[in-house]
Parts: C-alpha cells; structure tokens; sequence
C-alpha cells in the first residue's frame, strides 16, 4: 500500500475509513474418495502489487489507484469554501 492520501471515489464523503482486501493462498490436503479436507496448512498472504482498498463508509471497494487519484483530483486544502491562497 502507498503512503499516499486516499479518497472515495464513490461517496466522496471518506478520507479516513478504509479496509485492505487481499488475497490469502491457504493449502490444504484432500482425501480423493470421500472429499474430506484432510490437513489446512496456515494461510499465507499473496503479495499485490495494487491492494484492493474498501470505503468503510458506503462500502465501495475498488484499486487502490483509484482512490488515490481521487484524492489527487480533490486534495483536502483545495475546496471551495476553504482556497489555500488568500
Ligand atoms: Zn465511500
């Protein structure tokens, strides 16, 4: 994940709530006549080099790129109401 700010882009609301999805590789051993999982093996964590990133306020989820270019198209000092310059 990037230390870079993230904003929704669905709601436009959070800059803050987040959750990570990633995908985790869990081995396991079958029994092949009766289907029984037989030995689970510890999960281990695949590496993605762009996470999925949920919004913990509506719940969209989406790559990571997409909430960062968000926050770039709307950084936080950049509203309307609040200009950086005076
Ligand atoms: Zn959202």
């Amino acid at each position: 994940m990037q230390e870079k700010p993230y904003f929704c882009p669905n709601c436009r609301s959070n800059r803050v709530k987040f959750s990570v999805i990633s995908s985790v590789s869990q081995r396991f051993m079958k029994d092949a006549i009766s289907g029984s999982i037989q030995e689970v093996n510890e999960p281990q964590q695949i590496q993605d080099s762009e996470p999925m990133i949920q919004c913990n306020v509506c719940n969209f989820a989406g790559n990571e790129l997409r909430f960062i270019k968000q926050a770039e198209r709307e950084p936080r000092a950049m509203t309307p109401t609040n200009p950086t310059y005076m």
